[in-house]
């Protein structure tokens, strides 16, 4: 891509700079940075490959859009404040419709967040794009995976499996309602990460993730890390009604609230003295956010509620993680 690859990064990705901790943004060999005293420096990678992260006809501005959505995710789910990206674009051509779109999106989100991007790479081969994040959190105050403890509550935002509900329409599944499933779609290509929500929870979580892999298989890396066990009230999970309208069999749809990807939401979990604090901050939350269980002690899941046999059964790849 040598002749236009100037063009492509002076045209779509070199902005005026917008943050005073960027010494030197894009545009030198590497940027330059300065993070503010008391603070500790958080940075997440993640590579989204066409065909693999998202469908091949998806649109450009929604590929930009979620190749950010999904390091602001990481960010949420340390409760750091995002601060800068780098942004490596790998492209079959210099298509311009296609990075005009991608810019559009990537940027209305950066913009929303006040993330800055400060440099990255821009070179010809298959579509995939890496972003590379950064954020701040006071030192010694992120909220980490290995935090939980028995008798801490478990919770989780907004509606998980829409996105793998949008997929599964997008792969020629049918939904007689038009409108949720534009909302499932809409979910799987523009997932709204929980940054605010992920900063606020900083002094009140004592564990926390982004389900980017489906609500059980990322809430057991909680587990594993803290050495604990949980029980979770299937009656709690949360389902959207939009998923409920275009999955009608009920225990389909718990199954995809419970190991589809790609929702982005946080699931965290919060110690008894903590919950009237989170009661209060979550009044002011975009998002809803639910208790769907309880950390004990031990190892495994236990799946509480009528459904709980079948899903066990349907479930594949948890079988050895069940507590009996
Ligand atoms: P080098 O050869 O030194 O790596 P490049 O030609 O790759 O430099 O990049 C020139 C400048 O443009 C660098 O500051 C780099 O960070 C920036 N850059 C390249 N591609 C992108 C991109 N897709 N988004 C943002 N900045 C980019
Ligand atoms: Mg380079």
């Amino acid at each position: 891509m040598s002749l236009s690859e100037f063009s492509i990064i002076e045209r779509y990705f070199s902005r005026p700079s917008h943050r005073s901790d960027v010494v030197l943004g894009v545009g030198d060999d590497a940027a330059i940075l300065q993070v503010p005293q008391g603070m500790q420096l958080v940075a997440s990678v993640d590579t989204l490959i066409s065909g693999r992260h998202f469908p091949v006809d998806t649109i450009p501005e929604a590929i930009g859009y979620k190749s950010l959505a999904v390091s602001l995710s990481d960010m949420a789910a340390m409760g750091a404040r995002p601060t800068w990206v780098t942004l490596s674009l790998s492209m079959p051509e210099a298509n311009e419709a296609f990075i005009n779109g991608f810019a559009k999106g990537f940027f209305s989100l950066a913009q929303q967040y006040d993330v800055e991007l400060v440099g990255g790479d821009t070179v010809r081969g298959p579509l995939a794009c890496t972003v590379q994040i950064n954020g701040f959190v006071p030192t010694g105050g992120a909220l980490l995976r290995s935090g939980a403890q028995a008798g801490d509550y478990i919770y989780v935002t907004g509606t998980p499996g829409d996105a793998g509900a949008g997929l599964m329409l997008k792969q020629g599944a049918d939904c007689d309602n038009t409108k949720s499933a534009e909302q499932l779609v809409r979910q799987l290509e523009y997932p709204q990460p929980r940054v605010t929500e992920g900063n606020s929870l900083l002094g009140i979580a004592s564990s926390a993730i982004d389900i980017s892999d489906g609500l059980l298989a990322d809430f057991k890396h909680i587990l594993d890390n803290s050495g604990c066990a949980a029980t979770l009230q299937l009656d709690s999970i949360p389902q959207s009604d939009h998923l409920k309208c275009c999955i009608t069999d009920e225990v389909e749809s718990l199954q995809l609230a419970l190991s589809a990807g790609d929702d982005y939401e946080l699931c965290f979990t919060v110690p008894p003295a903590r919950v009237a604090e989170l009661e209060r901050i979550s009044t002011k939350w975009e998002c809803a956010v639910t208790r769907i269980g309880e950390i004990m002690n031990g190892t495994g899941i236990e799946l509480i509620g009528v459904h709980a046999d079948q899903l066990r059964d349907n479930i594949s790849g948890f079988d050895h993680f069940w507590s009996q």
